[in-house]
C-alpha cells in the first residue's frame, strides 16, 4: 500500500447550492493568497503556467493581521505584514499571475481536469490545482480579545514574541503548541503566566517538563479568561479560576501581552470528500513533495503543514508545489 488509502469519492453533497453559469479553463489554478499560493504563483507564471489565483476570503491570508515581520529573510529592516502581501502579490502579477477576487465554494477532483467553482457561480476547469487555504488561529471569541488584535493580543509567539522582552504575557491552551509558545516566550519576556483551563496539560511529556523547569513560566491549572483589559493596549486579563465550582473566584494578572496557542484550524472543508487530511483537518502530502493523493493537486503552506507554519516555510512549500505542478504537466502532456 502507498503513502494514501485509497481514494472514496462521494458526490459533495454539501454543495449542491452551486450553480456555476460561466466557465473557463485553465493550466494551473491557485486557491489562497498567503505567501504559499504567492510563492507558487511566481513561479508558475514564470515556468508559464499562465496560473489564475483566487484570493479567498481573508485576501493575503494570516500575515494581513500581523503587524511587524522581523524573521523572513530579506527584509533587514523588518516589514509589515500587509505590506510584504503587497510585495509578494506585486512580484506574483508582475509575471503575469491572473489574481482575482473570489471564494472557492466547491470542487469535484474525481477526474481531471478539476472542477473548481467560485462564489457559486463560476466554474473552473483545471489542470492542476494548488491548494494553499491556509489555517485560521483560534480565539476565544471574547470582544475584548478582538479590541486588542494587533496591539497585545496574538496567536503567533514566533511572530510577536520579540515586542516583549523583558514584559510580562500570558499564553492560553495546554497543548504542544501552548507549552511550545511559553517556552519560546520566557526566553525574551520577563514572566510567563501559562493558562490552562484543566487540572492538567495535554503537552506530550517532554514538553511538560519543558515548561516546569523554566523558572519564569508560572502555570495557572484551571482558570478560564474572562476579559483583557487595558486602556489603548493590553495591560490586564481578568480570569476565573475553577470557574463552576463552589470555591469559583476572579483572578486578576498584570501583563502586556496575551497569546492564544488553543489549536488552529485548516482550511480545508471543501476538499474533504477527494483529499486526504488528518484528524484535524490539515491535508497529507507525500514526504518531501507537494502531492496530494489525487495527481495533479498539490498543496502547500498551512494547510498541510501543522509544525511549522511560518510564512517562509509557507513560501518555500508553494514553489515546491508549483515545480511539482510544471514537472506533472511535462509528463502528463
Ligand atoms: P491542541 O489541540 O493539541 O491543544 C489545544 C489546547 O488549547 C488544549 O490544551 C485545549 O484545552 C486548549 N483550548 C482549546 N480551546 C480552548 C478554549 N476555548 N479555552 C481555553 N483553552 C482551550 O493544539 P496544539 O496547537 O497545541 O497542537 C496541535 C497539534 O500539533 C498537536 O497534535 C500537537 O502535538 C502538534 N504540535 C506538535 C509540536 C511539536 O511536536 N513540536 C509543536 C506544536 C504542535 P483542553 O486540553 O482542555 O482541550
Amino acid at each position: 500500500m502507498g503513502f494514501f488509502k485509497t481514494l472514496e469519492v462521494n458526490d459533495n453533497t454539501d454543495n449542491k447550492s452551486d450553480n456555476p453559469t460561466q466557465e473557463e479553463h485553465v493550466k494551473c489554478l491557485i486557491i489562497g493568497s498567503g505567501p504559499a499560493g504567492y510563492t507558487a504563483a511566481i513561479y508558475a507564471a514564470r515556468a508559464n503556467l499562465k496560473p489564475v489565483m483566487i484570493q479567498g476570503m481573508e485576501a493575503g491570508g494570516q500575515l494581513m493581521t500581523t503587524n511587524d515581520v522581523e524573521n523572513f529573510p530579506g527584509y533587514p529592516e523588518g516589514v509589515t505584514g500587509p505590506v510584504m502581501m503587497e510585495d509578494l502579490k506585486a512580484q506574483a502579477a508582475r509575471f503575469g499571475t491572473d489574481i482575482r477576487w473570489g471564494m472557492a465554494t466547491s470542487v469535484d477532483f474525481s477526474q481531471r481536469p478539476f472542477k473548481v467553482t467560485v462564489d457559486g457561480d463560476k466554474l473552473f476547469i483545471a489542470e492542476t490545482v494548488i491548494i494553499s487555504t491556509g489555517a485560521t488561529a483560534k480565539y476565544l471569541g471574547l470582544e475584548s480579545e478582538e479590541k486588542y488584535k494587533g496591539s497585545g493580543v496574538s496567536a503567533c509567539a514566533t511572530c510577536d514574541g520579540f515586542f516583549y522582552k523583558d514584559k510580562k504575557v500570558a499564553v492560553v491552551g495546554g497543548g504542544d503548541t501552548a507549552a511550545e509558545e511559553a517556552t519560546y516566550l520566557a526566553g525574551l519576556a520577563e514572566k510567563v503566566y501559562l493558562i490552562i483551563r484543566k487540572p492538567f496539560m495535554r503537552a506530550s511529556k517532554v514538553m511538560q517538563k519543558r515548561v516546569e523547569n523554566t523558572p519564569n513560566i508560572e502555570i495557572l491549572y484551571e482558570h478560564n479568561t474572562k476579559e483583557v483589559t487595558g486602556s489603548n493596549v493590553v495591560e490586564g486579563v481578568t480570569l476565573i479560576k475553577r470557574q463552576g465550582e463552589a470555591d469559583e473566584e476572579e483572578v486578576k494578572i498584570e501583563i502586556d501581552g496575551f497569546f492564544l496557542a488553543i489549536g488552529h484550524k485548516p482550511n480545508s472543508d471543501i476538499f474533504k470528500d477527494y483529499i486526504e487530511t488528518d484528524d484535524v483537518g490539515y491535508i497529507k502530502t507525500v514526504p518531501g513533495t507537494s502531492k496530494t493523493n489525487v495527481p495533479g493537486v498539490f498543496a502547500a503552506g498551512d494547510i498541510q503543514d501543522s509544525i511549522y507554519r511560518q510564512a517562509v516555510t509557507a513560501a518555500g512549500s508553494g514553489c515546491m508545489a508549483a515545480l511539482d505542478a510544471e514537472r506533472f504537466l511535462g509528463e502528463v502532456e
